[in-house]
């Protein structure tokens, strides 16, 4: 019986980049967070896949291929998937020039490049929103896929471009394109539940047990009612890397395979079995 559920654990290398960048602090306490994912957190996680023997997909902003580069080149090497995350965690922004949008893709494209041999054909938002423009550019530069929204949590879907979002009616939905959706949720990222910032309003630091529990029930839900799909986690080596966390991670790993049927991969896998098996049925624009 062929394997019907494929888990994807993925990895937003986001290190100092998010600090520095969107957040625009030069705080030391912050940055040190930062460092701590690109130094000790990444190598962890690293050897926990390999012991485990699975790949896996990273979102890694060109900063922190600059910053940290031996590390993202052992990631590489070791046959993980890197994708896009901006170059310093720039989200799409209406206020940039075309121009200047593209700088900013091609720039840590070639961070990309430089240390995988491939150009990334993965995509994740470091924030903002997937607008038409920048989802063209991504389809222009040959992206296959992009994990930042989940209209289905357990399944691919295509893009859309052409949504015309009406008050006075029906919301309307556009034609879909040549980019798969693969899920991306917040109750599925390690970052809400345990990344605490001072002063913003996060709590976060909940039981590692406690989001273990939630994290086996998605899978649990996904396995025994739905029994085919998608299991994407979105985790941060600053975040996921400390003790209790890894520990978690450990757990959730091992829990899952006790299920037959189910293969870890990394997302750009996911990706091409969809289009693969989905191409044709529907006319992309
Ligand atoms: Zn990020």
């Amino acid at each position: 019986m062929p394997n019907t559920i494929r888990v994807c654990l993925s990895f937003d290398f986001d290190a100092i980049s998010i600090w520095v960048g969107p957040k625009q602090t030069r705080s030391p306490n912050l940055i040190s967070r930062g460092e701590f994912g690109g130094r000790v957190g990444a190598e962890r996680i690293l050897k926990l896949l390999a012991a485990e023997n699975i790949q896996s997909t990273w979102f890694i902003p060109g900063h922190t291929i600059d910053t940290f580069p031996e590390i993202c080149q052992d990631i590489a090497d070791a046959g993980h998937e890197i994708g896009y995350h901006g170059y310093c965690h720039e989200g799409p922004s209406s206020k940039r020039a075309l121009e200047e949008e593209k700088a900013i893709l091609l720039r840590a494209i070639e961070c990309i490049e430089r240390i995988s041999g491939t150009r990334p054909v993965g995509h994740r938002l470091p924030g903002g929103n997937l607008g038409e423009r920048w989802t063209r550019l991504l389809i222009e530069h040959g992206f296959i896929y992009d994990s930042s929204m989940a209209p289905n949590d357990f399944a691919p879907t295509w893009h859309r471009l052409g949504d015309n979002p009406r008050t006075d009616g029906p919301y309307e939905f556009g034609e879909p394109v040549d980019l798969v959706i693969l899920p991306f949720d917040w109750n599925m990222d390690d970052a809400p539940y345990f990344s605490y910032e001072p002063g913003s309003g996060r709590p976060g630091l909940r039981s590692p047990a406690e989001v273990l529990e939630i994290w086996k029930d998605e899978f649990d839900y996904l396995y025994q009612r739905l029994g085919k799909g998608v299991y994407v986690l979105t985790m941060h080596p600053q975040t996921t890397g400390k003790g209790s966390r890894m520990l978690m991670l450990e757990r959730l790993i091992h829990y899952i395979k006790q299920h037959e049927n189910v293969e870890f991969c990394s997302l750009r896998d996911a990706a091409e079995e969809f289009r693969t098996t989905h191409h044709g049925r529907q006319s992309l624009r």
